[in-house]
């Protein structure tokens, strides 16, 4: 065992984050105000969209599922192969997640599949645009319209993405990020809510306030809502300032994250295609928060136990959703046999900003002496 682990994943957090969050603490005000204000501006100039930021991914998830109305009797087409966030954003709501399979390729939604598995009380489709890779979109929004159905991208894993020629979240329905401590930029926990619907801006805008009708208008301009109306259910989903002033530090680091990220992952391919199965995502385009590569089935856990003897920390992403207790009962489970064998042969290998391109030969050294 080599002393220092290569992790799978890491903030990257420098002086300037931590000035940042020393200038709020010197100010006092640690709540929603202008930090957070800032924060959305710029994001709202990335993505050329209005932008509301909550507490995590997770409840950019949930208030935009409830914006759409999405609650008890409805239906939302999912893939099973996601973070266990996506699913429980749409429990969350009352409705019930309809577990689909994922494209082989890709390992996004499969549209074959959601088609098979819309019935009348479908309301609304959520695409994991999984390692970063948002795969067939305009197909998923083709289906969509079709169908009538609410988009909810959960982005967690694609911020920076390009998908043809745009940048995923500025265009389409309604996308949702995650800036979790290990995502493509981290704001401590966060998220945020990019979309073109006026509607729905301002619901989530309501409801991370515990529905207090337009408190974040009066908290950015300094002052507090004490005569208020509330009409809908609202939940403490605000993201506080000092989440914001790492969130800004972070997006203004973001071209140098993105350059690094695509050109590991892009040296991880040159060393390892031909070797096992590795994504087919154009690292030009796609910002990669993961790195998975696909292995003969069955070998998956010795592997994983060798290379983190040899100090080379791994994961799975992700135990298939319909898997779980909570989700297993509402399912056929035998139509979803791609899913269960993709989820045998996958390993997520280290990526992360500060990963060097000599521990990605050191890492796919070690892989290739345990095929
Ligand atoms: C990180 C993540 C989320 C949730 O974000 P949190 O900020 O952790 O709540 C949702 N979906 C996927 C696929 C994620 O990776």
């Amino acid at each position: 065992m080599t002393d220092k682990l290569i992790r799978l994943s890491k903030s990257c957090i420098g002086e300037a984050e931590k000035q940042a969050v020393s200038g709020v603490l010197a100010r006092e005000y640690l709540g929603m105000g202008s930090e957070v204000e800032q924060f959305e501006n710029a994001l709202s100039k990335f993505f050329g969209r209005p932008t509301v930021c909550v507490v995590n991914g997770t409840a950019a998830l949930h208030l935009s599922l409830q914006a759409c109305d999405v609650g008890a009797g409805d239906e939302v087409l999912v893939q099973s192969l996601t973070y266990i966030a996506s699913f429980q954003a749409i429990t969350a709501t009352g409705a019930t997640p309809i577990a689909c399979e994922v494209d082989d390729r890709t390992l996004t939604i499969d549209l074959i599949d959601a088609q098979n598995k819309l019935s009348p009380r479908t309301k609304a489709i959520m695409p994991m645009h999984y390692a970063g890779n948002p795969g067939p979109l305009s197909k998923t929004y083709k289906f969509a319209n079709k169908n009538k159905l609410r988009v909810i991208e959960d982005a967690a894993h694609s911020f920076g993405t390009i998908y043809h020629d745009r940048l995923v979240g500025s265009f389409g329905d309604i996308a949702c990020f995650s800036f979790d401590g290990i995502k493509n930029i981290t704001s401590g926990e966060g998220g945020v809510v990019v979309t073109d619907d006026p509607h729905i801006t301002q619901a989530v805008s309501d409801a991370r306030l515990l529905g207090v009708e337009r408190d974040t208008e009066n908290r950015y301009a300094g002052d507090r809502s004490w005569d208020f109306d509330v009409v809908q259910q609202g939940w403490r989903y605000h993201m506080s300032n000092i989440m914001a002033s790492i969130g800004s530090v972070q997006l203004k680091k973001f071209e140098h994250f993105k350059k690094s990220r695509q050109e590991l992952a892009q040296y991880y391919d040159s060393l390892l295609s031909g070797y096992v199965n590795v994504s087919e995502s154009d690292y030009a385009q796609v910002v990669p928060h993961i790195y998975v590569i696909r292995i003969a089935p069955g070998q998956r856990d010795r592997i994983r136990t060798e290379l983190l003897k040899n100090g080379i920390q791994t994961g799975i992403h992700y135990k298939p959703n319909h898997l779980l207790s909570k989700y297993s009962s509402n399912q056929d489970c035998s139509t979803l046999i791609r899913t269960e064998n993709i989820y045998d042969s996958i390993i997520t290998l280290p990526l992360h900003p500060d990963l060097t391109l000599q521990q990605v030969d050191f890492i796919c050294t070690k892989l290739k002496e345990l095929l």
